[in-house]
């Protein structure tokens, strides 16, 4: 019965907010884990369990409050992730949350699964590096663990000395990716019920500034044979894990069409967020209905849609937001705010929802309005 059920969520940032906020809408109880950090999403949620992720007080509270749980973060060690799925059901499951959070265990399942990826080598010293940099060529160094929005990620152009760089990162085990050149870079939500079934949404195209997500346009301009492709290998990696819940995959399109999974999120998505006012269910609603064992929910795109990051640097100084009026002005746009008290520049403060006659219209709405953002001044 879901009156009786409370849904424990690991982890206490914006994507636990708006899942906490889902919830509320359909009177499932929540109770959220923020690991002892500042938390958007325990304002919104039923109770709240202050404690850090690897504190045993923090588990025991958590487990007793929750009958069932999920995260909103993948960064959680894994040991904590299996302690909770011994004492309550944890979806998705710690293996497939353990597999998104380090990029090679991600890599060698995506090998196993045979599964497109970026050309790879795994670097533990510099003499690693320097070898894998002779035989890739341009690349990336990124750490394998707890690496998000371009933390812990070089980039190498060549004639760097392997020794320099490597002295200079901050994690002693690493992947180092080639050097993409692609066309664009998309991304498909997927969601899976315990039982198997499975549903995907519209591909998004996804545009990035300083390493942050900026903006995503769906329908995703591609063939509709690369959509179908993206759609079909996210369903493929969500069976390959078994998964129960919603996740995010991250794709590069090579001119050609060719695609290469470049991340896989085991939770909602940035660039899932557009589904919240242009689908028939949202990203988020998809995440309790597979957890809770619901049938999952039509994931029809109702509108082209375009998304917009509102991130700290359009504020006018760390407790002040830009003038929204231009955007309840144009009547087709929806403003999401995370609540969150101090904007730093690169902090995801909130997004926006532009619906459109097309994305052009949408997209060309959205860029006007961030542009003025970006621009102001007290
Ligand atoms: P990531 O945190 O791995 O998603 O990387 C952040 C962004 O850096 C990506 O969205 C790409 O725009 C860029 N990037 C990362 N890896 C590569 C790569 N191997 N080739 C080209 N661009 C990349």
């Amino acid at each position: 019965m879901l009156s009786d059920s409370v849904l424990g969520i690991i982890g206490g940032g914006q994507l636990g907010r708006m899942l906490a906020m889902e919830a509320r809408r359909m009177n499932i109880r929540t109770v959220v884990w923020t690991g002892g950090l500042e938390s958007p999403a325990r304002e919104i949620a039923d109770d709240v369990v202050d404690l850090p992720f690897d504190d045993p007080l923090g588990l025991e509270e958590f487990c007793k409050k929750a009958t069932v749980a999920t995260v909103e973060f993948e960064n959680i060690p894994a040991d904590v992730l299996e302690s909770v799925d011994q004492r309550i059901s944890l979806n998705p499951s710690p293996k497939a949350v353990s597999i998104c959070q380090n990029r090679l265990r991600e890599k060698q399942f995506l090998g196993e699964a045979e599964i497109p990826c970026t050309p790879y080598a795994l670097v533990e010293s510099a003499t690693d590096l320097e070898l894998a940099i002779k035989s890739l060529g341009e690349g990336v160094l990124k750490t394998a663990d707890f690496g998000y929005d371009g933390h812990g990620q070089i980039r190498i152009r060549g004639g760097e000395d392997a020794q320099v760089v490597w002295d200079a990162f901050e994690s002693d085990k690493a992947v180092y990716e080639q050097w993409v050149p692609f066309e664009k870079e998309v991304s498909v939500m997927v969601a899976r019920g315990a039982d198997g079934e499975m549903v995907s949404y519209d591909v998004s195209e996804n545009g990035h500034r300083n390493h942050i997500l900026d903006v995503s346009a769906v329908p995703a301009q591609v063939d509709d044979s690369v959509a179908a492709k993206a759609r079909d290998l996210a369903g493929q990696i969500a069976d390959a894990l078994d998964y129960c819940g919603i996740m995010g995959v991250e794709f590069f399109v090579k001119p050609g069409g060719e695609l290469l999974v470049n991340e896989m999120a085991p939770r909602p998505h940035n660039s899932g967020h557009y589904t919240m006012d242009a689908c028939e269910t949202s990203q988020f609603e998809q995440q309790l209905r597979a957890v809770m064992g619901l049938p999952l929910g039509s994931t029809k795109l109702l509108s082209p849609v375009v998304m917009l990051n509102l991130l700290g640097d359009m504020w006018l100084d760390a407790a002040t937001a830009p003038d929204w009026s231009p955007l309840f002005a144009d009547g087709s746009a929806s403003l999401h705010l995370y609540g969150k008290a101090q904007a730093k520049g690169r902090r995801k403060m909130g997004h926006a929802n532009f619906l459109g006659a097309s994305v052009d219209d949408a997209m060309q709405r959205a860029l006007v309005l961030k542009d003025a953002w970006l621009k102001s001044e007290v």
